[in-house]
């Protein structure tokens, strides 16, 4: 390709290259169809385009900030470290600017309920933020083991007011939650609307959650180009599905000159079988409703996959990614549990800012390569999401 050229992706029936699509049942095709078509209508108007950026400026607390991470690039002896501070936004992560779309769009077409499952509580609770805002009920269904070991996420879905289901079949986990919630949406899926968390499942999803988190690529964009008057040699982010990453990503994919790292997490070693890394280790597959890099066992069952951060422990990764990575457009690397743990003390200690975990896999990529890089160059990180929630984790871990 002489000349990069992203922004049509995917294709009117939902693929990129040959990943994405709707890998689904006719009476479902239809019904994804007519999201897809309430979402092009909308999307073009100024009423929703302002509603939307109301909601991001005065709600969200949108443009983040980009800060300099003075004293950690210092300490590294290379390049300049630069952090988007998705952390910043109510409640706490770069999730809330998806739901907010969805829940609007959902509100739009006059669905009765949004559905969705959490593993780790965070989409519970930024959806069901969404959902208290626009006023439309939400149901989410959470397995009944994360529900003991995520106790604040617990609590504050049911004080945002959404009806939290217990799921208590098979391992009671993110995989039968999901199972659960997709079974009462195949209730009525005319009125119901299944709020998928990532850029993944079937068309037009991967798309819908890509836009809406694009304002984070945009702005930062704009602020580094106002700022430096230049832009960053490489932008990195982490990747579980990879709607922070195509986040940030999109604005930048035609910059020929910007360096491009999606971070997977490698758990306790690439070599080991517990570890996460999709797009550096799996093979094109079939998973939830779309085509995409997959970690499969022989069987060809979705590999059950680790990593310290519950965030990023998902077996596919979104059918752009999978293409990106075939064009060669963006480089994916991986990180350590270990390397990972690090990255969250080194930017705590350092920089008094506590990331979350599934973030620290792209600081982490960060310490690792700004020595090898010169003084003057600069690497902006997307610090997806704050590490509040991961403080008694780590703190009991390391013997704090
Ligand atoms: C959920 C989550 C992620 C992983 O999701 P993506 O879709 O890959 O972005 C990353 N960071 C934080 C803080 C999260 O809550």
């Amino acid at each position: 390709m002489s000349k990069f050229d992203f922004a049509p992706m995917p294709d009117a029936a939902g693929f990129f290259g040959e990943y994405g699509g709707q890998i689904i049942p006719p009476e479902l095709k239809k019904i994804m169809d007519d999201i897809n078509d309430a979402y092009e209508e909308i999307r073009q108007t100024p009423g929703f385009q302002n509603e939307l950026a109301q909601l991001f400026a005065d709600y969200v607390g949108r443009p983040s900030p980009i800060f300099h991470a003075s004293r950690l690039s210092e300490q590294l002896g290379g390049a300049q470290i630069y952090l988007k501070r998705e952390d910043l936004n109510h409640t706490g992560a770069h999730k809330i600017n998806h739901c907010l779309g969805e829940a609007l769009l959902a509100k739009h077409m006059g669905k009765t309920k949004v559905i969705a499952e959490t593993g780790a509580g965070q989409h519970g609770v930024a959806l069901a933020t969404a959902c208290a805002l626009v006023g439309i009920p939400c149901e989410i269904h959470m397995g009944q083991v994360d529900i003991e070991k995520e106790h604040p996420n617990v609590t504050k879905m049911k004080i945002l007011g959404c009806k939290l289901v217990p799921v208590t079949r098979g391992t009671a986990t993110l995989k039968d939650a999901v199972d659960s919630a997709f079974e009462e949406y195949l209730k009525d899926p005319v009125n119901y609307i299944y709020a998928i968390g990532s850029v993944v499942g079937p068309h037009p999803f991967p798309k819908m959650v890509r836009d809406f988190q694009s304002i984070i690529g945009t702005e930062a964009r704009q602020q580094f180009q106002e700022k430096h008057n230049q832009l960053p040699d490489y932008i990195t982010a982490c990747v579980g599905g990879g709607s922070n990453a195509m986040g940030m990503f999109t604005a930048f994919l035609e910059d020929k000159d910007v360096n491009i790292v999606g971070v997977e997490p490698s758990g306790k070693g690439l070599e080991t079988d517990e570890h996460s890394a999709t797009l550096t280790l799996g093979k094109p597959g079939e998973i939830h409703g779309m085509k995409c890099y997959v970690l499969e066992t022989e069987n060809g069952e979705p590999m059950p996959v680790h990593s310290i951060a519950s965030g990023l422990d998902y077996p596919g990764v979104g059918p752009q990614h999978s293409y990106l990575k075939d064009l060669g457009r963006v480089q994916y690397e991986s990180v350590t549990d270990e390397e990972c743990l690090n990255a969250f003390m080194t930017l705590s200690r350092v920089e008094g800012i506590i990331p979350a975990l599934e973030s620290a896999h792209a600081v982490a990529w960060a310490i690792r390569v700004a020595p090898t890089l010169e003084k003057d160059q600069k690497i902006l990180v997307n610090l997806s999401g704050r590490g509040d929630k991961d403080a008694d984790y780590v703190a009991d871990k390391l013997g704090l």
